[in-house]
């Protein structure tokens, strides 16, 4: 007797997050294995609803990252790969550089720590004096700048768009948005995933699936099975733009040199590709994985990090800098101050608020930040478990590390 039919597959690969690292993963693995069916999994209405729409829009060079991490090569890759990409889709990019300025004698060295990172990771860059700095960026001061030419912008919302495009021209490729992974069985043969359409429950059987969910990355890891080793804690970036009238004061990208003991920039001054500036992200905790605002409070999510002794613990290293964000978020006027160390002539008045973005930064158990992009495998699945920041940039070239990842399983 023949043993009970199983449904044929849905897919061969699932591919749950449709924002940059999932949609550059998809297309990845359609171009790796043009055999494979590919099913992306997204549960807002659009794609880049999250992290992937709501970023700096910074081409990163990759001065910041030791030299060896995943970080340093995958963004260099990444870099390269999304400037073909741009060039190839018609999407608006310009390589514009970058200052890091020093302002304080206690940055010096650090600026030139810096130097030697990005000289380590094949990055062309110089020290410029003030009047050096003055002649790229008159408005700003400082006591010495790192000038990083191969930075660029681009808007990474249209170059999701651009690769969705490319998935629903595709016949082997499908995208489905609304549509929410509740749960995921990762089986002997097979991955068996709960997914909400629309309140609907429709059952999607895959032979293998990659999490690529951002925020939500370790909650899909553990329904999935895999061991908690991490938890995503969310950081707020809120921003501000210039005014028309004032966005003279910034002809391209005005960073701080980054305090070491964090994974964030400062809060920086950047044209964007429409033409306008902004300024920020700062670097708050977020109510919520997707908590916007202030006071968007999600409390499943706050009870969550409150259970987690990884977010206790990050919270009692870090709570006199934690305060002084918090302050920074509550008045503008400090939030001008920090720019103004930057850009001397900005006031008050040349800001109005732009919105803001929610990073996705995976914590450790004991309260330290994983600093590098980290990956895992399950059975059957592959987890993309940090990607934040240069994940934009590196994106390409995270998704070719992920295909990989997927082919090993598949073909064994
Ligand atoms: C404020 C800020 C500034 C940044 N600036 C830069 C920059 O200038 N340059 C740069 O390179 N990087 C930057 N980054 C980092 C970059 O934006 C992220 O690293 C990158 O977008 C991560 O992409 P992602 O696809 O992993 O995540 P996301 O874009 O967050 O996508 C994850 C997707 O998964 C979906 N999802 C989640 N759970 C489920 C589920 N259960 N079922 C179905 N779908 C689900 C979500 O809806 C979401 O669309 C910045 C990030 C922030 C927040």
């Amino acid at each position: 007797m023949p043993g009970p039919l199983r449904r044929p597959l849905t897919a061969d690969v699932a591919v749950v997050g449709g924002g940059i690292v999932g949609l550059a993963t998809a297309r990845a693995l359609r171009q790796a294995r043009p055999g494979w069916r590919v099913l992306v999994l997204e549960k807002e209405p659009a794609v880049a609803a999250h992290q992937s729409g709501r970023n700096s829009g910074v081409i990163h060079a990759g001065v910041y990252y030791p030299a060896g991490s995943a970080k340093a090569e995958l963004c260099g890759r990444g870099r390269a790969l999304l400037l073909d990409y741009c060039r190839q889709e018609g999407i608006p990019h310009r390589i514009t550089g970058k200052v890091i300025v020093a302002t304080r004698p206690d940055e010096l060295s650090r600026l030139h720590d810096l130097r030697h990172r990005a000289l380590a990771n094949g990055i062309a860059v110089t020290v410029l004096d003030p009047t050096g700095l003055a002649a790229l960026e008159p408005h700003a001061a400082g006591l010495a700048a790192l000038h990083v030419p191969s930075t660029g912008i681009v808007d990474f919302g249209a170059v999701c768009a651009a690769i969705a495009a490319g998935l629903e021209a595709d016949p082997d490729a499908e995208l489905w948005l609304g549509a929410g992974v509740a749960e995921v069985e990762d089986g002997t043969e097979r991955v068996t995933i709960g997914v909400d359409r629309g309140g609907r429950a429709v059952p999607v059987e895959v032979a293998a699936m990659v999490n690529c969910a951002g925020l939500h990355s370790d909650e899909v890891a553990a329904r999935a099975g895999l061991p908690a080793g991490v938890r995503i804690v969310p950081f707020r970036g809120e921003y501000h733009e210039l005014r028309p009238e004032r966005r003279h004061l910034v002809r391209g990208l005005i960073y701080p040199v980054p305090d070491p003991r964090f994974p964030f920039l400062g809060v920086h001054l950047t044209r964007d590709i429409h033409g306008g500036v902004h300024a920020g992200p700062n670097a708050v905790p977020a109510f919520g994985r997707e908590a916007y605002r202030w006071r968007d409070v999600r409390p499943a999510d706050v009870a969550g990090a409150a259970r987690f002794g990884g977010a206790r613990r990050l919270a009692r290293r870090h709570w006199r800098t934690g305060l002084d964000e918090v302050a920074r978020s509550a008045s503008r006027s400090r939030f001008a101050a920090a720019l103004a160390r930057l850009v001397p002539e900005i006031r008050v008045d040349d800001l109005t608020p732009a919105g803001a973005g929610i990073r996705a930064q995976a914590v450790r158990d004991d309260g330290t930040l994983v600093d590098d992009f980290a990956f895992a495998t399950g059975h059957r699945t592959v987890h993309v478990l940090n990607a934040p920041s240069p994940a934009a940039t590196a994106s390409l070239a995270i998704a070719e590390t992920v295909a990989r990842r997927v082919i090993a399983l598949l073909d064994g």
